[in-house]
């Protein structure tokens, strides 16, 4: 096993989404003297990652900009920096704490506070930004790591965090086809050439009902496209919307009294919204409890909750902006966007395009659409010792990883600091971000991620 030498001189960070930039802008700030940051990233620009690297200007934040700050400890640090850009282009002409702004404006964003880390950090501490895309990591008898890059690049470090956010999805259906080898599907739905191939007449089915499924129907329309856009999910469950203006409620759960169980949960949500609380302000009440929530409840109510509830509660506590979902009804009512609940049973492609077959929920009924394109919006997936990544393959490999006991994340601390495969905590790995969730369930929105860059940043340097 590697022991990294006494003082981490040099630092890795993999992934340069809001994740990998926030961490590096701390390392930053906080690193002294002599010490080393890398971060690499195989699709530069740094701060965007896939949430923020869209270019489409109808792909809003779906949380509020007074509730999107870098710095947990300056909240209103991103609306500033946009109330100082109004009436730029590509910005809006007038900005509110409740606005739902583009998500590239985000990413402006983002790279703007990484490009001032960098031009403010002292010239004793060596950064460097390396694209490129990691492939493995290996523990060298000197004590550090070595980090190899798909074009056999190699670099030696001493603490390494994955932050690589989130993973693709799994196949729409539980078994290889030809057909998700086929120019007719898209496995992927975050790559700027989704659309390509897609006439303005033509249809297209999208795969799960959700947010990114959102995405691709906004977009789709401000293409100009003239087709009937088909949305299939197992429950026909969609992300309600926000509602701005609503006063927040006050917390309901106490600190010191957090229900154990799911079951006991779900009834004091019940109880507190019959009590005439607002749904959408009783779930946000809950949020800053969700992490001790979550570890409180035992493995099993955990898989209890993932059974009966989380798509339930996804739908609830993931909401749109209000102009998104004011559009989709648009749509929905105008018959360009169908929305079906049911279970895929077949994909083929045809010589015009692809046929897919699905069984309506509840019913024998079996449906026919003859689409263009079908676009997998299923979801990521969580499980990491199925994902076919050579860095996933190499690290489990190794034993340097190991995912959690319901496969939700990596099994790590609530920290980030990693567990390998049955040989307790690695003492120089760890992660950020997605991988965490089944160790703390919110991890993924930026609300999460400043706070867990700020002190995975400290401890890096500790
Ligand atoms: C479509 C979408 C919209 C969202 N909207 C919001 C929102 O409005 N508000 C909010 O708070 N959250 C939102 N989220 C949640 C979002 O996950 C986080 O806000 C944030 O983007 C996560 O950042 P990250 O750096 O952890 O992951 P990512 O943004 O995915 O960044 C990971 C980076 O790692 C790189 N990478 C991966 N593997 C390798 C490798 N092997 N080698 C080198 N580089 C690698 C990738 O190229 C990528 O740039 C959204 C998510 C999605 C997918």
């Amino acid at each position: 096993m590697a022991t990294p030498a006494t003082s981490p001189r040099h630092l890795a960070v993999i992934g340069g989404g809001l994740s990998g930039a926030l961490v590096v802008v701390h390392l930053l700030r906080l690193a002294p003297a002599g010490t080393r940051i890398t971060l690499i990233e195989r699709n530069p620009p740094v701060g965007r990652g896939v949430a923020y690297g869209t270019e489409c200007g109808d792909h809003l934040l779906n949380v509020p900009a007074a509730r999107m700050s870098a710095f947990a400890d300056d909240p209103q640090h991103f609306f500033r920096w946009v109330e100082e850009r109004v009436g730029r282009p590509g910005y809006p002409t007038q900005v509110a704490p409740d606005d739902f702004l583009p998500r590239h404006i985000y990413g402006d964003y983002i790279a703007a506070v990484f490009v001032e880390a960098r031009a403010k950090a002292p010239d004793t501490v060596r950064f460097d930004n390396v694209t490129g895309e990691l492939v493995d990591i290996e523990e060298r008898p000197e004590g550090n790591v070595r980090l190899t890059l798909a074009d056999a690049r190699t670099l030696d470090a001493d603490r390494v965090v994955l932050a690589l956010g989130l993973l693709p999805g799994e196949y729409p259906i539980r078994r290889s086809m030809p057909f998700f080898h086929g120019r007719r599907y898209v496995h992927v739905p975050w790559q700027s050439e989704v659309l390509e191939g897609i006439g303005k007449d033509q249809d297209v089915l999208i795969v799960g009902a959700g947010l990114t499924a959102n995405d691709i129907i906004v977009q789709l329309d401000r293409l100009g496209h003239r087709g009937t856009v088909h949305a299939l999910s197992r429950r026909g469950l969609r992300p309600r919307a926000h509602c701005p203006g609503i006063p927040p409620h006050a917390p309901f759960l106490k600190a010191d009294a957090l229900p154990a169980t799911i079951r006991e949960m779900l009834h004091l949500l019940r109880a507190e919204v019959r009590k005439g609380g607002d749904w959408r302000a009783v779930i946000d009440s809950v949020r800053p409890f969700s992490h001790a929530l979550w570890q409180g409840f035992s493995w099993e109510e955990r898989a209890r909750f993932m059974r009966h509830a989380r798509p339930f509660w996804d739908v609830h506590r993931h909401r749109i902006a209000p102009q998104v979902a004011e559009e989709i009804e648009r749509l929905t009512i105008d018959g360009r966007v169908k929305f079906y609940a049911g279970r895929l049973q077949s994909l083929r492609e045809t010589t015009s395009g692809a046929e897919a077959v699905f069984r309506r929920r509840g019913t024998a009924d079996l449906v026919t659409l003859n689409v263009a394109k079908v676009i997998n919006c299923t979801g990521p997936r969580t499980d990491y010792s199925k994902y076919q990544h050579p860095l996933y393959i190499n690290l489990l490999a190794r034993g340097l990883i190991d995912h959690d006991p319901l496969a939700l994340g990596l099994h790590a601390t609530s920290a980030g600091q990693v567990y390998r495969y049955r040989n307790g905590l690695s003492n120089w790995l760890y992660a950020i971000g997605a991988p965490l969730k089944g160790v703390l369930w919110e991890s993924t929105a930026a609300p999460e991620i400043r706070v867990q860059a700020r002190q995975l940043a400290e401890r890096l340097l500790a």
